[in-house]
């Protein structure tokens, strides 16, 4: 079995380690016997979307969101249709603000993508912080780091998770993220898949079922992994 990863843009979407959550993901696909495949585009490249399993969309500044916008127009229409059909997604911050309508900025409006309904808003003061959500479909807490001055609003759709610790979407403290099918957008830079390997496994299981109809994955030993998670969600209890 294969699957083909996706990474775009990483030359201008890519705070904070968000390249690691790749490499995590091409790891416990390795230690189960899976091949993965990673394909990284620039900006102007042509995106096979029919052959990609999992598209990763990671964090950047304004200035660098500014420029990948402008290019988003090209590839809307296949990235919709992928997401309709069930492909998988991992958006980081600068990224999950791409896949709503719009980010508005002190700087003018920038088009999201709209695969999600959802918009952001740039706001004062930055949030920055460590946090914790709490997924229950998760048995652990979900942990990472957030630095954004976007505030997102995700309407109906359902959160990534439950703020424990920190700011999340917009700040009120309740939500962080968003899952729409099989699309999560959170601002959990970190990086995220590492420290949360029940998100990875969520994501490559997803993108098997998808593929090969079976997204049985073996269970790994995520000793080292579970006392990261353990050691951030104990420090910040909520
Ligand atoms: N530029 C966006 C913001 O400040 C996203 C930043 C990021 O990806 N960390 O809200």
């Amino acid at each position: 079995m294969k699957l083909r990863i996706g990474h775009l843009y990483p030359d201008l979407l890519n705070l904070y380690g968000d390249r690691g959550n790749i490499q995590c993901m091409k790891k416990r696909c390795e230690w189960r016997g899976i091949s993965a495949e990673i394909q990284e585009y620039r900006l102007g490249d042509r995106i096979d979307f029919e052959n990609l399993d999992i598209v990763l969309l990671g964090g950047g500044s304004d200035r660098e969101q500014r420029i990948v916008c402008e290019k988003l127009k090209k590839i809307k229409s296949d990235f919709k249709e992928y997401v309709e059909d069930s492909g998988s997604v991992i958006a980081i911050c600068g990224g999950y603000q791409l896949l709503g309508h719009y980010y508005d900025t002190s700087e003018g409006r920038m088009e999201g993508l709209s695969l999600v309904d959802l918009y952001t808003e740039q706001g004062n003061p930055r949030l920055i912080s460590n946090i914790v959500i709490q997924n229950d479909h998760f048995s652990m807490p979900v942990v990472g780091f957030e630095n954004h001055g976007g505030r997102t609003y995700i309407g109906e759709n359902q959160p990534f998770g439950r703020v424990v610790f920190g700011h999340g979407n917009n700040d009120d403290g309740k939500t962080e993220g968003v899952i729409y099918k099989n699309v999560i957008g959170t601002y959990l830079h970190g990086p995220l898949l590492p420290k949360n390997p029940e998100v990875c496994d969520y994501l490559l299981k997803n993108a098997l079922e998808r593929r090969y109809g079976n997204g049985e994955l073996m269970p790994l030993d995520d000793k080292e992994e579970i006392e990261a998670n353990t050691y951030i969600a104990k420090r910040f209890p909520g």
